[in-house]
């Protein structure tokens, strides 16, 4: 993958940066700014080069026109701060205002674009369209560098197309999420132990496909885990199901059998009658799942043995809160996971946009953890050995 020294003196440039700004929001308050700080080094080494910085970006899901709901200003306020420089914002993304600000800017200067996505050739599936849209955002700038790595996993014009019709590099986060995934899927020092939680099971599907027969332990927790306990003929209440998964999931405990693998599935659950932060919460078996109750986290027992099978761990590679971490009371379970990968001396990874939030919001240190990864999709698709789009034009031209 070229990176950005391959681009040569960049001092006077108009470097395009596809960056990964989609940060959390309530109102226009900043819940976590972790994908901002996390494209601060690839801004400082370029603006160090005395080149000319022209942030491209997405927030949210607009439908392909501007929708001030999804304006990008309160992130470039916060970046503007984190930078202490100022920060110049294109109230479009291609059209005058995005002219006229990267005209103005000076070497070492930083200016963002408006949300990309209010621009409906940005993911098109009609090639023709996106490429249009890739065209103009490529008139603005000298070369490209793929920082965005939440969405390299998507075949779109800031991402794809545009790294096609400029000179173009991976930035230093892209560059270190890469190396980083690829060390717990290449060759990962034993015992491999991947954490899965989260709210779906077919949305990690390929995941633990292609971790069956690499994995040493998979650890099940989570929303998901419910349709495992429902396929080991457990009551699972009224707790998140996928019952047209029950099948592929009894398949999978059949082949883990077969490879060695073992999986761990909680043996205690916290369960209230409804979904919601008020409970009350009672920990139950997981043999003994009252129908009338829902779970929303793993119980205490299932937390200690978890955490006892990261103790002599290689590698770790953890995606999906063990609970619906977001209420006070169903914490436990994904705390008590978190404090023992930051304890582990492992290899350890998080992957996933609610996991490296929960590390973040429940307190932990993060240079506890070996990496955490800033993207959801694209760190799962690269952990299910696929390739990524955005990668690959990286490494063809
Ligand atoms: P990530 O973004 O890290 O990949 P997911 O998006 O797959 O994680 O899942 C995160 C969501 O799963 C959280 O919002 C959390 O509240 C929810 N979740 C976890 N456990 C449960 C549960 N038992 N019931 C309902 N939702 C859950
Ligand atoms: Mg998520």
């Amino acid at each position: 993958m070229k990176t950005i020294d391959s681009l040569g003196d960049l001092a006077g440039k108009r470097v395009l940066v596809r960056a990964d700004l989609n940060v959390p929001l309530d109102g226009d308050r900043i819940t976590d700014d972790g994908r901002i700080r996390a494209c601060l080094p690839t801004v400082t080494a370029l603006r160090d080069k005395g080149a000319r910085v022209i942030l491209v970006a997405h927030l949210g899901r607009p439908k392909g026109e501007a929708d001030p709901a999804f304006t990008l200003k309160p992130v470039v306020d916060r970046l503007s701060e984190l930078l202490g420089a100022d920060v110049a914002f294109a109230e479009d993304t291609v059209g005058d205002s995005a002219r006229s600000v990267v005209d103005s800017l000076g070497d070492g200067d930083v200016a963002v674009l408006e949300n990309v996505r209010f621009n409906a050739g940005e993911t098109s599936k009609d090639e023709a369209e996106r490429q249009e849209f890739a065209r103009r955002l490529a008139d603005l700038a000298d070369v490209f560098v793929s920082d965005g790595f939440g969405v390299v996993h998507r075949k779109q014009a800031s991402v794809y197309d545009v790294a096609q019709l400029l000179p173009a590099a991976a930035g230093l986060l892209v560059q270190k999420e890469v190396e980083s995934l690829r060390r717990v899927t290449d060759d990962p020092k034993r015992p491999f132990v991947v954490i899965l939680g989260g709210a779906k099971v077919s949305d990690k599907l390929g995941v633990i496909e292609n971790l069956l027969d690499r994995a040493d332990t998979i650890i099940i927790g989570g929303g998901m885990s419910y349709t495992f306990q429902k396929a080991l003929g457990h009551e699972v209440g009224n707790s998140l199901l996928e019952e047209e998964q029950v099948d592929t999931v009894k398949g999978y405990m059949e082949r883990a059998q077969k490879n060695g693998v073992e999986i761990l599935l909680p043996v205690d659950n916290v369960v209230a009658p409804a979904f919601g932060p008020d409970g009350p919460a009672t920990t139950v078996g997981s043999d003994s799942m009252p129908e009338d109750q829902e779970g929303l986290d793993i119980g205490p027992d299932s937390a200690k043995q978890f955490g006892d099978a990261l103790k002599d761990a290689g590698t770790v590679f953890w995606n999906g809160p063990m609970g619906v971490f977001e209420f006070d009371l169903f914490q436990a379970g994904t705390k008590a996971v978190a404090e023992a990968l930051a304890e582990s001396p492992a290899y350890t990874v998080v992957g996933g946009g609610d996991s490296a939030s929960a590390i973040r919001n429940l307190g932990f240190d993060e240079s506890r953890y070996s990496h955490i990864s800033t993207g959801g999709g694209a760190s799962l698709e690269l952990i299910e050995g696929k390739q990524l789009p955005g990668i690959a034009v990286l490494e063809e031209n």
